[in-house]
């Protein structure tokens, strides 16, 4: 077994690593180790992607979805208002274009589709409404890992300060023009590239009326038996121009205890800890890793929350139904400028108006999203069966799993870190071998195991299950 000990997550770690890489050779294990930080490789087809993602083509989205006046999910649907260019309808038939217009460009590499249904009555549905979520998939070349699936979601209905009022303006450029922004231009620049997963852009409605249109979409996948490894929300990620903003910061909200974990998981989790160690969790550090990589313009500030105080999103609708999601939102929100009726009141302006979007910020969101998805895309399945043994009283320990069916692994990263720690402090790479002892005790940590293939592309992180 080729064992490489070779990194550290943080700098900072490194003198603790050497220590223990130290202790690893007094104890007579064979390995190297590396002065390096713990980065996953950089794929230069994903990196010119990034570079190709642009600030002008999402302003002139957002502009173009403001257009439309007020899209609200009750709104306008009709084939005049459609042709007029007014209306949540009108919205959605540019959507849909903008989507076809990217596959034409790829050889008809897109598959566009909609997801229609009928809302029935519910507290801010009056009457029966139909409700269509767009969106385009990039299907994975690779048979076995295409049924895997990455995905990334904006709603493109708005609102203004009345559910009901459907005439007056509703711009919503930042809630939620500019998440609907991130999947037109994440479908816009990966539909160049070839990934062995699949990835969905995705688009819903409803969202303002109470997460209706994520909701049939999860369900669906849910029934249809989609595997969804990770969902990336956008809503409200326009870097509103106002006083405390830092256009260098996103918040990534994650789940805690899973809303789908069973009474036997949440058991273990009181037993073992677990809390902070969710799919959705493991997504947000997995974006905190690849912005690092990639060096994205905006890092990730992963808040350990579902959503905001009192506030929700569509990621959650992925999360009832047994998904890994998180919900990307701007460092600072402006109250006055979200469900807000456009006037002037006592010299504040109010309503959510493209002037207020910072489109540089937009685009960096995009390049968060964009290199997640495609890094998730190209990556080998997740290791399966991962298993920590803890049937002997050791100091050291054991894992071990087994491949993913692919057959694309050619090695894994144990990742760990001190049960308290936030993020991955260290990793060790395990070269095609599917088991490693280490001489840590896992007591003290918590430990994940990833797939790496031959060009460094790294899968969704998996914790390990008591085992024997
Ligand atoms: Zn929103």
């Amino acid at each position: 077994m080729n064992v490489r000990f070779r990194l550290s997550y943080v700098s900072r770690n490194r003198p603790v690593v050497k220590m223990l890489a130290m202790a690893m050779g007094i104890l007579g294990f064979c390995m190297a180790v590396a002065a390096q930080d713990s980065m996953p490789q950089i794929d230069p087809q994903i990196k010119a992607a990034l570079a190709e993602i642009s600030s002008k083509q999402v302003q002139a989205d957002i502009e173009k979805l403001v257009s439309f006046q007020n899209r609200s999910t009750l709104s306008a649907q009709d084939p005049a208002s459609i042709a007029a260019g007014h209306g949540i309808g009108a919205a959605r038939e540019w959507i849909k274009s903008q989507f076809e217009q990217y596959s034409r460009a790829c050889g008809g590499c897109l598959e566009v589709k909609t997801d229609t249904f009928t809302q029935p009555v519910s507290d801010r549905v009056a009457t029966p409404t139909v409700l269509t979520n767009v969106y385009a998939v990039l299907k994975g070349t690779n048979p076995e890992d295409a049924k895997r699936i990455v995905l990334v979601t904006g709603h493109y209905d708005s609102r203004n300060s009345s559910n009901e009022n459907i005439t007056d303006a509703a711009p919503g450029a930042n809630d939620d023009a500019s998440g609907t922004a991130v999947s037109l231009e994440c479908a816009r620049v990966l539909s160049k590239l070839k990934f062995s997963g699949t990835i969905i852009f995705l688009t819903v409605a409803g969202e303002e009326q109470g997460l209706y249109g994520s909701k049939h979409f999860a369900d669906f996948a849910k029934s249809q038996g989609w595997d969804i490894e990770a969902v990336l929300n956008n809503d409200i990620i326009g870097g509103d121009k106002s006083p405390g903003q830092d256009p260098k910061v996103v918040r990534v909200f994650s789940e805690g205890i899973p809303e789908s974990a069973s009474e036997r998981q949440l058991r273990m989790m009181r037993y073992l800890g677990g809390e902070d160690d969710s799919p959705s969790r493991e997504l947000a550090r997995y974006i905190a890793q690849t912005a690092r990589a990639y060096e994205t313009a905006a890092s990730p500030l992963l808040e350990f929350r579902l959503d905001r105080y009192g506030r929700g999103g569509d990621h959650s609708s992925f999360n009832e139904a047994g998904y890994a999601a998180v919900r990307f939102t701007e460092y600072r929100e402006n109250f006055t400028r979200q469900h807000q009726n456009v006037r002037m009141e006592n010299g504040i302006e109010y309503g959510d108006l493209p002037k207020f979007v910072d489109f540089d910020y937009v685009a960096n969101v995009a390049r968060v999203n964009a290199a997640t998805l495609a890094s998730l895309a190209a990556a080998p399945g997740p290791p399966q069966n991962v298993k920590l043994e803890t049937k002997e009283l050791t100091n050291d320990s054991t894992l071990h799993w087994d491949a993913p069916s692919d057959g694309r692994a050619v090695g894994y990263d144990v990742l760990w870190r001190a049960t308290a720690t936030p993020d991955w402090e260290h990793s060790q790479f395990v070269s095609h071998a599917t088991q490693v002892t280490l001489p840590v005790s896992k007591d003290n940590v918590i430990f994940a195991v990833q797939s790496v293939d031959d060009a460094g592309h790294r899968s969704t992180p998996i914790v390990p299950s008591p085992g024997r």
